[in-house]
């Protein structure tokens, strides 16, 4: 085997907001800065491509910094139009992120098109995950580190050179948000920054295990996304056997920590159940949900499990629930008075569906800094 590079130690620009820029690139005028900030949210891959810079900050700029911290590395396209991408970083982990699109219709006359395409991104927020959820194949991993805020803006970025008119952000890829919220921060500046690439808060939405430091700690200091709960069970004893962190995270607590959410202004919450079968889609476990949603502003998206071969829980195979046995939970909820959603099962055949991150099964190609062809 041939011997392993070391990690390129220049550090990457296109996690860093004008402002860190700013002062990053000091005694360099603001402007310059900002110069550098517009050209790496248009898309520009190296520095000899923001021709606005003179040729020598161009080359000293190159010397010292990277644009990118990764290579797209492989890409899979699923015949849904999911495309999702693995990328290598600098220090060889991989990490994946995905891009899912919808057609949506257009309800409005004066629009020439009656339907469109919405995409969405969903990005990774550490390489692996300590949580250790039992249905999923992140957690099975176990945790390598978190990913910097540049980690995290260059899937977006490497995902919006794919698909230009990227809408929405789910954080809903590999590990918990909420145990690296500074650098999820950081990366959320910079993807919401009016000057730059300008997503809505609104659009973006973070899905938790349910870390009640980090929900409470969202609620105070922002930014204003939309929060989702991978509840999984309101089952204290059962989401506990399925979700370790609810351990040190009991559910009376982590409600409460959800209704101050609410309570500033959060918004409405959605309520993720992965459904197994025979485990959690029980009447005791409808009941329990309903009771858990009670007093806070809900809706219920429900997820069958998608299969991941080996998986199992307290020694059996975990399964995917059948169609009677989702009707039936979701029939109990819906009587429950609870609005309830079922999630497309998008990128199923290339494995970029929930749950499903960090498979090996993607074949890799050579990558250069930020973006490769690899399709
Ligand atoms: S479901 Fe989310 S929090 Fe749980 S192990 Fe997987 S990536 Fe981590």
């Amino acid at each position: 085997m041939p011997p392993v590079p070391p990690p390129d130690p220049r550090p990457a620009l296109c996690g860093l907001s004008p402002e860190a820029l700013t002062r990053l690139l000091y005694p360099l005028p603001a402007f310059r800065a900002r110069q550098i900030f517009k050209w790496i949210a248009g898309g520009a891959l190296s520095f000899d491509q923001m021709t606005n810079l003179p040729l020598n900050l161009r080359e000293e700029l190159a010397r010292r910094f990277l644009v990118y911290s990764g290579v797209m590395s492989a890409r899979l396209d699923a015949p849904d139009g999911t495309v999702k991408i693995q990328i290598r970083l600098r220090d060889g982990a991989k990490i994946e992120a995905v891009l899912l699109s919808e057609e949506t219709k257009n309800d409005s006359p004066e629009q020439a098109e009656p339907r469109t395409r919405r995409y969405t991104a969903c990005l990774s927020t550490q390489a692996g995950c300590p949580a250790g959820c039992v249905f999923c194949k992140t957690g099975s991993l176990g945790f390598l580190r978190n990913l910097d805020s540049a980690e995290i803006t260059g899937q977006f970025l490497m995902l919006r050179a794919i698909a230009p008119l990227i809408s929405n952000i789910v954080i809903m890829g590999m590990g918990e948000p909420l145990l690296n919220l500074e650098e999820l921060r950081r990366a959320l500046s910079v993807l919401t920054n009016p000057g730059g690439l300008g997503i809505s808060s609104r659009r973006i939405t973070l899905s938790t295990s349910g870390i009640i430091g980090g929900i409470r700690d969202l609620a105070d200091q922002g930014p204003p996304i939309r929060l989702a709960l991978s509840l999984t069970t309101a089952r204290e004893d059962l989401r506990q056997r399925l979700m370790p962190i609810g351990r040190t995270n009991p559910l009376p607590a982590l409600k409460e920590a959800l209704g101050y959410f609410q309570q500033k202004g959060g918004g409405r919450l959605t309520l993720e159940a992965v459904l197994l079968a025979g485990i959690n889609t029980r009447r005791e476990d409808a009941a329990a949900l309903i009771a858990f949603a009670k007093g806070l502003d809900t809706v219920v998206n429900l997820i069958p499990w998608n299969p991941i071969e080996g998986m199992e829980f307290e020694g059996k195979a975990l399964k995917e629930p059948s169609k009677q046995e989702v009707a039936e939970f979701t029939r109990l909820l819906e009587q429950g008075g609870l609005k309830v959603i079922r999630r497309f099962r998008r990128g199923r055949s290339i494995r970029g569906a929930c749950g499903q991150l960090g498979l090996a099964a993607l074949p890799e190609e050579p990558g250069k800094q930020g973006l490769e062809k690899a399709d």
